[in-house]
């Protein structure tokens, strides 16, 4: 524990004097006009001596000697101790001699007295027995100083009176009242110094210690400043009250005493410190202030070498140039988990710690190690090795983001290929980038870019593509069968991806039958084995097909129809010349218009209609050329007949024939084609014609 103890602590002149009589001169029928320093201890010794406290001189002998002690005494008193023959030993302090006469010269010229101080004080007190005229006390400047508008003023201060409290009023006076104002700072000078000073100290400590007794107006001046700098000042009237669990892990504390309190008092609570084995460092304000200006020349960001020096649950205390700790917070040690007896394992050993904060200085272990983990990703990104980060912001020219301690800026026309018009929308997301450079006008700047990476991505995914284009062109050749997974389908067929390369199966491709849509064949995402139909490697297509790999439904019914057979179907197409009938999917046969009816026709479409469904005789059937001949009228009995001719004419084999229509009573005149009537023109042939028309 480091100790500061105040410079200025300890007796003032004024009060040594008095002490110092109090203490040499012969104590009998000797009095001390009250107490002589607001000490107990030193009270207690002149009371020992036989010095007698007195409250009024009206309580001392004639012929007895009075101590005025350094507070002074009103004009009065002296005046009592002259006229009963009291011999006066005046301890009056000249700081406060000298302002009882300025206030006694102000009250001989009629003017008004204010006193900045406390109305109590002895010291005041005494002050106002010297004033003689109107005087008035006021200790804080929110008081009302509206009494002194109209009045010629002359402003004392009580010697222990708080600097900034008097400056204050100052200034209140100034502005208050509308006559003369005569300021005369009589704080003394020992005051000042011990009230800088306490601010001093306060600053730099953990906790500060206040010595004096409690009533010592001084002392507590002392006390209400170190509070406004310290968040824990400690008060005691004497070492005798101090308590050493209260400062117990703390680094460092400050010692100040009153100008009544006797040096001895700080060495008592320096003892006081080691019999609770406090490991204590006295030292002054000036090495403290020496050490802070080591500090001072640190640099923020600067790496230094320091000695671990102890531990404590909250970190460790590491000293930088041998004289001066500081904390490293448990936070910013490098450790896992922070443990103090670890760290008191450690203790001696050097470690390197950055400078992350001036006045206090703060320092980090944890930062070397991110500075240095930061140093090689730096070495890597020269090397161009590509960098991810997540984009921060935007500027006029580009995105922004930050790679560790480092600002990241990406030009525009860095970002991808062609233009980027809004920059906001890359905001928050990441951006994969290699260096460009690295600016180190002010602090390290790394330019980078994203599209060097995304074009050199695309030119060797088709590098790739183009290889593997290649190889799959190289294994295939027409007739090939291959496997191939449906990736996507279409009105026109479906796109199956045979060893990553897309294929066009079309659905003229997909069955023998006829398909409305490709999914009635095939199921997207699913395998299926395709014949390879068509390969254009300049235009990089291939076409395949499913259906080749399927068995033909005339291959199916070889053996299943033969002439002379009667079927049944539907009637699904008509033509001119006949009429197809379905007999099953994908086999169709040919009705032509002769084999109809026995009646003559001019038209399919008079007799029959599509969805019918029909039976018929197998006229012939030749699964090799696909083709069936069917008729209706084989299976229908042939009407009778009447033969007719025309004179002149050749025969005509249409006959004439009459049948009832049991209907209507009507008799309906018909003809019925027999192959004659066909011009010489076979069936077969006509069929043949068919054929090709379909
Ligand atoms: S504090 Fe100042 S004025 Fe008071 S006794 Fe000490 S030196 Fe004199």
């Amino acid at each position: 524990m480091q100790v500061i103890i105040a410079e200025n602590g300890g007796f003032c002149s004024g009060v040594k004097s008095a002490v110092d009589l109090a203490l040499s001169v012969p104590a009998e029928n000797t009095f001390v006009l009250g107490e002589l320093i607001h000490n107990r201890d030193v009270v207690s010794l002149i009371s020992e001596r036989g010095i007698r406290t007195v409250s009024s001189p009206e309580e001392v002998p004639e012929g007895a000697t009075l101590i005025i002690r350094s507070h002074g005494a009103g004009k009065a008193v002296f005046d009592v101790c002259a006229r009963r023959g009291i011999r006066v030993l005046d301890c009056t302090c000249p700081f406060v001699k000298n302002t009882q006469r300025i206030v006694s010269r102000a009250g001989a010229e009629g003017k008004t007295v204010v006193v900045a101080g406390h109305r109590d004080h002895p010291e005041v007190v005494g002050l106002l027995g010297w004033c003689g005229a109107e005087c008035f006390v006021f200790s804080s400047e929110e008081d009302d100083f509206s009494i002194l508008r109209e009045k010629n003023v002359v402003l004392v201060a009580q010697t222990t009176f708080s600097q900034e409290k008097f400056l204050k009023i100052c200034e209140i006076l100034k502005k208050e009242c509308q006559k003369t104002v005569e300021i005369f700072p009589t704080i003394c000078y020992t005051t000042v110094r011990r009230q800088k000073e306490a601010a001093e100290i306060a600053r730099l400590c953990d906790a500060v210690v206040v010595i004096g007794g409690l009533n010592s107006s001084n002392t507590n001046k002392l006390g209400e400043i170190a509070s406004r700098h310290c968040g824990r000042v400690i008060r005691i009237a004497d070492a005798g009250a101090f308590e050493y669990e209260k400062i117990k892990n703390l680094k460092r504390v400050g010692l100040i005493l009153g100008a009544s309190t006797p040096g001895w008092q700080a060495q008592e609570v320096l003892f006081k410190m080691e019999e609770n084995n406090a490991e204590v460092q006295a030292t002054t304000m000036q090495d403290v202030v020496d050490e802070m200006g080591k500090e001072e020349r640190y640099k923020k960001g600067q790496i230094i070498t320091a000695k671990i020096v102890s531990a404590s649950d909250e970190g460790i205390y590491v000293s930088a140039s041998g004289k001066l700790e500081i904390m490293v917070a448990k936070d910013e040690l490098d450790c896992e988990a922070y443990s103090k007896e670890a760290y008191s394992a450690k203790v001696g050993e050097e470690i390197e710690l950055m400078v992350t904060a001036l006045g206090p200085v703060k320092l980090s272990q944890k930062m070397v190690k991110k500075m240095k983990e930061e140093e090689a990703m730096l070495a890597d990104i020269e090397a161009g090795a590509e960098f991810t980060v997540t984009c921060t912001g935007t500027n006029k020219g580009g995105l922004t983001a930050e790679l560790g301690t480092y600002p990241v800026f990406v030009p525009a026309k860095e970002i991808r290929s062609g233009y980027v018009k809004d920059l906001e929308k890359y905001v928050g997301k990441k951006l994969r980038l290699k260096l460009i450079e690295i600016r180190k006008e002010r602090r390290k700047e790394i330019i980078a870019s994203q599209r060097v990476i995304l074009e050199a991505e695309k030119a060797e995914r088709e590098a790739i593509k183009a290889a593997k284009e290649e190889e799959f062109f190289n294994s295939i050749q027409v007739g090939d069968v291959v496997e191939g997974k449906v990736e996507r389908v279409t009105s026109f067929g479906a796109f199956v991806s045979v060893n990553g390369f897309d294929c066009l199966a079309h659905i003229s491709d997909l069955s023998w039958t006829g398909v409305k849509a490709v999914t009635d064949v095939l199921e997207i995402g699913k395998k299926y084995e395709f014949k390879v139909l068509k390969i254009d490697r300049e235009g990089k297509k291939v076409s395949i097909g499913y259906k080749q790999l399927q068995p033909q439904p005339w291959d199916l019914v070889r053996d299943k129809y033969k002439a002379g057979d009667v079927v049944h179907g539907k009637v699904v197409r008509i033509v001119p010349f006949g009429a197809f009938v379905e007999l099953e999917k994908g086999i169709d046969g040919l009705v032509h218009v002769s084999q109809i009816s026995h009646e003559w026709l001019e038209n399919p479409t008079s007799a029959l209609s599509i969805g019918q469904e029909i039976d018929a005789k197998i006229l012939a059937f030749n699964p090799d050329e696909k083709r069936i001949t069917l008729s209706i009228k084989a299976i229908e009995p042939r009407p009778e007949t009447a033969e007719v001719r025309t004179e002149g004419e050749r025969p005509v084999r249409a006959k004439k024939a009459r049948r009832s229509n049991a209907q209507n009573g009507e008799e309906e005149e018909y003809r019925e084609w027999n192959e004659g009537g066909l011009g010489g023109a076979s069936i077969a042939e006509m069929l043949h014609l068919d054929e090709e028309n379909k």
